[in-house]
């Protein structure tokens, strides 16, 4: 069967097309500027790829777009609609009423859009990706699978904030996680590679980014994750401030004048690496910029790698040991060095790396020293991989 995912944000539409006979991509772009203007990128295997500036009004259109490329012209690796076995979308927040893949009804639709408020900026966006793929695809199954689904399974404890409980009630405020496609998609990876059952395994997996979050697995399900009501908790980010003291936000925003939206985009673009360091949001240049002799690209480097420390043995005593940790996504993947900076000083819970084997970059390896008794690991994630076999699982 062949899968299209889908990622639609607020003005572009990503997508795949994934051969699940042999987990290949046989195609892949994106829309972008919708409204605003339109450049359509996309490449083919072994068609080689194109950037165009085409008008492109809405998401409709977009979807228009993806489809006669796919179809027609040079192109084309499908020869109509048809072979499109389904269409797996990405939502971002499921809030507490999607806690697995569900097959898109107009019920479900109107879900997600019910939302909005706790996904301001994914929610309609999001929404309309999968109305565009319905109009142009009437025929063909539709399935949402969301960032947050994965998450469900944590315990109340872990999932409430110490906020006077009318605005859970009213407002549904409460730890929700992200990323749960990732960590899921690692954890069973972890287990097939270390040649055990999921659910048998203690994990901790670290997707680690531009937007970073920990998780804590316990049997296969999430017991705990660092992201909150949204992704702006946890380690410091890029450009995220990550946790800090509630009260520093109400005290700025009364020294400065600053209104929520304000502050929120402080605490979200223009904070993390990028604000400590001075240089950059992107680690390979904070890092040129420390070994060049930069003190507060130094200092961004080690707040990063000590919070997630931090966040990581606190999940390992909250899940009563572990046997694995897993590195995964663009930093997790990429940068030995601050690998081995959140794991330094963790060998007597047996977590130990071998420097060399950690010297590496986007490939699935064991890095642990061989007298660690924890496994430390590094997986390449893959959210559209696994946003196709949820959807399959879902329609079979
Ligand atoms: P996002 O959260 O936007 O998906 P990514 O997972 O792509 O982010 O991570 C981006 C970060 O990963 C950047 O800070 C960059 O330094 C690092 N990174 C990504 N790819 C590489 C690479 N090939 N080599 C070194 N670092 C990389």
């Amino acid at each position: 069967m062949k899968v299209l995912v889908i990622n639609s944000g607020s003005s572009s539409l990503k997508y795949q097309l994934i051969d699940m006979e042999n987990d290949c991509v046989m195609a892949k772009g994106i829309c972008e500027k919708i409204g605003i203007g339109g450049r359509h990128k996309h490449s083919s295997d072994g068609k080689g790829d194109f950037i165009e500036d085409v008008e492109i009004k809405n998401h409709s259109e977009a979807a228009r777009i993806v489809i006669d490329t796919l179809t027609k012209g040079d192109y084309a690796v499908i020869s109509s609609i048809e072979e499109i076995g389904a269409v797996g979308h990405r939502i971002v927040q499921g809030g507490d009423l999607f806690s697995g893949p569900e097959l898109v009804t107009d019920e479900v639709i109107e879900k997600i859009e019910g939302l909005h408020s706790l996904a301001p900026l994914h929610a309609y966006p999001n929404a309309a990706g999968i109305r565009s793929c319905k109009a142009v695809m009437p025929n063909i199954p539709q399935v949402v699978v969301f960032d947050t689904a994965f998450h469900q399974t944590m315990p109340e404890y872990a999932y409430m904030y110490g906020l006077p409980m009318e605005y859970y009630d009213k407002y549904k405020i409460r730890r929700y996680g992200f990323h749960g496609t990732s960590h899921k998609y690692v954890s069973r990876k972890a287990a097939e590679w270390l040649g055990k059952d999921i659910n048998d395994l203690k994990l901790v997996t670290l997707h680690l980014g531009n937007g970073s979050s920990l998780c804590a697995i316990k049997n296969g399900e999430c017991v705990d994750t660092s992201m909150g009501l949204t992704p702006l908790e946890g380690p410091m980010m890029g450009t995220r401030c990550g946790s800090i003291d509630p009260a520093a936000v109400a005290f700025i925003m009364e020294k400065e004048g600053l209104s929520g939206s304000e502050m929120n985009d402080i605490m979200n673009k223009k904070s993390g690496l990028m604000a400590i360091s001075g240089v950059s949001s992107d680690f390979r240049d904070v890092r040129a910029a420390a070994d060049a002799g930069n003190k507060n690209a130094e200092l961004a480097l080690h707040m990063f790698a000590y919070q997630c420390k931090k966040i990581l043995a606190g999940y390992i005593a909250v899940l009563g040991g572990v046997d694995a940790i897993v590195f995964t996504a663009g930093v997790g993947e990429n940068r030995p060095d601050t690998r081995e900076l959140i794991v330094e000083g963790l060998e007597f819970l047996g977590i130990k790396i071998d420097k060399e084997k950690n010297d590496v970059m986007g490939k699935d390896v064991d890095i642990s020293s061989p007298d660690a008794t924890i496994k430390t690991l590094i997986l390449t994630t893959n959210e559209e991989l696994m946003i196709a076999r949820e959807t399959v699982k879902l329609i079979q």
